[in-house]
């Protein structure tokens, strides 16, 4: 049997990382088993449903990594995959339903509905809803339909309970007097609900798994008495925990950002994101914690997945981001970097393009210090503004401050400089500066600290000679004795 899985969103907000947790199980599932994911889209809210969000989702899943072999894009032999085009098929199952007397028409009204469960409540019964009309005789039922008076479509729970085999959490059982009576077409008609058009399509698109939030455990029995009513064979499910925040409580806008976008925004890098994805309510061995989306595919076991809610370390996730960006090459660095480094308007794009070997290695300069390329623009920025729009930092003052000879020494560090030959390396100059010092008897530290606080105005950084490499000389020069003659002239 082939496998084939899906990930069914609807296009109504921004992409939270909760879709993207379960379009990576469910696509390392399928590509780990040479199996087929598919991307459906449920656009039954046409309320709520915006073309902005569609793209975002298309575009988000796809920069993810995460490509699908059937869907609204690139099409498939189940088109279309837009659930709003596919009412006609729904409509077709539901007449067949309705022959089999499976499910009824509800003419009760929201009031009488409500007096209903308040009734149930005060006589502490159960409280899944049972429509007054389900043993209507069905030609009556039929003929007053026609009549025009509103009604919805409900299925009719049997007795018993449902029973089934979770790949995540084992064994599950429901009993139906927890399962209502669950409506499949609104009161007034309009488009079918999504507890009926899921069934309808995994079906039709041969869908054998599936994996989806836990949140979604409550509809579980309601889809698999549909699929036995339809005779059909049902897909095997596994619910995947809730993503929590700290408070261990479901991960919202509250306990910080939950959008892809927030995190591009920011400058995470793409693999940091499909590893900390993969690492909520999975893990390799236990004890790896930095693995490749290669590594997910190759040991991704639904049963490895914990029932247990995963709560989302912002920390953690942060440190994979590090971890992940100070791997890559300066090319990748600089790459990844530049668009945060035009947004921040330290250069444009053809200035950058002009220098661009001079731009690769200031990005490496400042890799160890990043976590986020969304950091580099704040470390880089000393290397693009002019001495007159350098910014100095307190601390890297304070500092630069406590060597009383700063500014002699300043003075003499810069006819060294002066002195010595222009295209000489960065670390062979470091090696003559620490000879010179040596020589002069100036304590390394009582001249450096003055001097980074001269050339960048920031408390760390690069090695100061690729500052000086990246500065060019004249532009250092100038650092060197303005700040000796500026801020850093006087206590
Ligand atoms: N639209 C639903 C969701 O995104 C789909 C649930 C399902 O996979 O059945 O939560």
């Amino acid at each position: 049997m082939t496998v084939r899985v899906r990930i069914a969103p609807s296009p109504t907000g921004s992409v939270h990382l909760g879709l993207c947790r379960t379009a990576l199980f469910n696509w390392a599932f399928a590509r780990g088993r040479k199996g087929q994911f598919l991307l459906r889209i449920e656009d039954t809210d046409t309320e709520r449903n915006t073309q902005e969000s569609l793209d975002a989702i298309l575009e988000g899943l796809k920069w993810l990594g995460l490509d699908w072999d059937e869907g609204p894009d690139v099409g498939g032999p189940h088109e279309p995959y837009f659930q709003s085009q596919r009412r006609a098929s729904y409509d077709e199952v539901l007449e067949r339903l309705f022959a089999q007397g499976l499910v009824y028409r509800d003419f009760s009204t929201p009031e009488q509905q409500e007096a209903w469960r308040a009734e149930q409540e005060a006589r502490k019964q159960r409280v899944a809803y049972r429509g007054d009309d389900r043993d209507l005789d069905p030609a009556e039922a039929a003929r007053r339909a026609e009549g025009g008076e509103p009604f919805a479509v409900r299925f009719r729970i049997p007795d018993g309970a449902t029973e089934f085999t979770d790949l995540i959490r084992g064994e599950v059982s429901i009993p139906h007097d927890e399962v209502d009576d669950w409506v499949l077409v609104r009161r007034g008609g309009g488009m079918p609900t999504y507890n009926f058009t899921v069934v309808c399509d995994d079906l039709t698109m041969g869908i054998t798994h599936v994996f989806r939030g836990e949140e979604h455990l409550v509809n579980t029995p309601k889809q698999l008495l549909l699929y036995a009513a339809l005779g059909a064979e049902a897909p095997a499910f596994g619910h995947l925990p809730l993503l929590l925040g700290k408070d261990r409580r479901k991960l919202s806008k509250r306990s910080g950002d939950t959008s892809l976008g927030d995190y591009r925004a920011k400058g995470f890098p793409r693999a940091a994101i499909q590893n900390f994805l993969a690492l909520q309510g999975w893990a390799l061995d236990g004890e790896t914690e930095v693995f490749s989306l290669e590594q997910l595919v190759a040991a991704f076991e639904p049963g490895a997945v914990s029932k247990a809610g995963a709560v989302f370390d912002p920390d953690k996730f942060l440190w994979l981001a590090g971890e992940y960006l100070r791997k890559e090459s300066p090319a990748e660095l600089a790459e990844n970097c530049l668009p945060f480094v035009l947004e921040a308007g330290l250069a444009g794009e053809e200035d950058l393009g002009a220098r661009w070997d001079w731009f690769v290695r200031a990005c490496a300069a400042v890799q160890e210090r990043l976590s986020l390329y969304g950091d580099a623009p704040a470390w880089l920025r000393p290397y693009f503004v002019g001495a007159a729009d350098l910014e100095y930092d307190e601390k890297a003052l304070k500092g630069a401050c406590k060597n009383a000879d700063r500014v002699a020494h300043l003075t003499a560090f810069a006819s060294w400089l002066e002195g010595r030959p222009v295209e000489e390396a960065a670390p062979d100059q470091a090696a003559a500066a620490k000879a010179w010092l040596a020589d002069e008897g100036i304590k390394v530290g009582a001249l450096f600290q003055p001097l980074r606080c001269a050339l960048t105005g920031q408390p760390g950084g690069p090695d100061l000679f690729e500052i000086i490499a990246l500065l060019g000389r004249e532009e250092a020069l100038a650092r060197i004795t303005g700040a000796a003659a500026g801020v850093l002239a006087s206590d």
